[in-house]
């Protein structure tokens, strides 16, 4: 499936800077096999402004579940803000909050995608996430993103902004019905002293190594919630043997019940790196 949408997007870019005709054709044979799906090709939207400084000295402010605010010379970042719904989000933070930048999203789950056409609408925020997700994003009429897909890096400023591969499922609420809406995925961001891995949510696998390799993160956002992603011993093994994290800071947990991972487990088995167990609400500057 992912491959047909890649394909016809390519197909579509292609013919339709050198065949107008053609790209009718092409237009109305995918219209045929989804009516539902988002717009193909590189989608309308604003130029990208979006200039973030080195990552050397940030707050990392965790909003509860998988979501970050991101503070560092003087950007606003959020990821994942999944804020409505979400009984440990500490609802003051909003009203502290000024602007936001860029919101990246990992997946379309509605825990992670959760208030991004709000906050960006509010805040003229550009949305960074897969074209689907983007097409979404547009559709509900907020023309400011960036797509980007796994494997590739967004240069922002002095920030590379990189997708990478997560092991899960994805879908989006879209007019009360579930859509497709691409692959989960996680970020690196990477500029100055700092490089970040939101590993989104995710089993383990054995690439992470490779993601270690060429990115060299030294602080990890590690889910341990378990039943929808890793638990606590998959994901202190992921830190143990497949990562080299300097910070770890689990997420993904607490949120509800069914998230049974504790973070007290996780970090007894945690023999590589400093895991930092934070609140709801709480900042921490590194
Ligand atoms: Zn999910």
């Amino acid at each position: 499936m992912w491959v047909e949408i890649g394909v016809s997007r390519w197909r579509c870019f292609a013919v339709a800077r050198f065949s107008g005709q053609a790209r009718i054709g092409v237009y109305s044979n995918t219209a045929v096999r989804s009516t539902k799906r988002e717009p193909l090709g590189p989608m309308a939207h604003q130029p990208c402004d979006l200039f973030l400084g080195e990552m050397t000295i940030m707050k990392l402010t965790w909003l509860g579940h998988a979501a970050f605010h991101i503070g560092v010379d003087g950007a606003d970042l959020l990821i994942d803000p999944f804020w409505t719904g979400n009984p440990t989000y500490p609802t003051v933070f909003e009203d502290r909050l000024a602007k936001v930048d860029a919101i990246f999203v990992t997946h379309g789950h509605e825990d992670h995608i959760g208030d991004t056409v709000r906050l960006a609408k509010k805040y003229g925020s550009t949305v960074v996430a897969q074209p689907e997700i983007c097409g979404f994003v547009a559709r509900s009429g907020h023309d400011k993103f960036e797509e980007m897909n796994t494997g590739g890096t967004l240069t922002l400023g002095a920030c590379e902004v990189s997708m990478v591969p997560a092991f899960h499922s994805s879908a989006i609420m879209e007019n009360g019905r579930l859509v497709g809406s691409s692959d989960p995925v996680g970020f690196i961001l990477a500029g100055g002293s700092h490089t970040i891995y939101h590993a989104g949510d995710t089993g383990i696998f054995g690439d992470m190594a490779l993601i270690q390799r060429i990115y060299k993160p030294n602080i990890g956002l590690i889910p341990i919630g378990d039943r929808y992603t890793m638990g606590p011993t998959l994901a202190a093994y992921a830190c143990n043997e497949l990562l080299n994290l300097e910070t770890i800071i689990p997420i993904h947990w607490g949120t509800f019940p069914a998230l049974s991972g504790k973070p007290e487990k996780f970090r007894s088995l945690v023999k590589r790196g400093t895991v930092l167990v934070m609140t709801p609400g709480e900042a921490a500057e590194i």
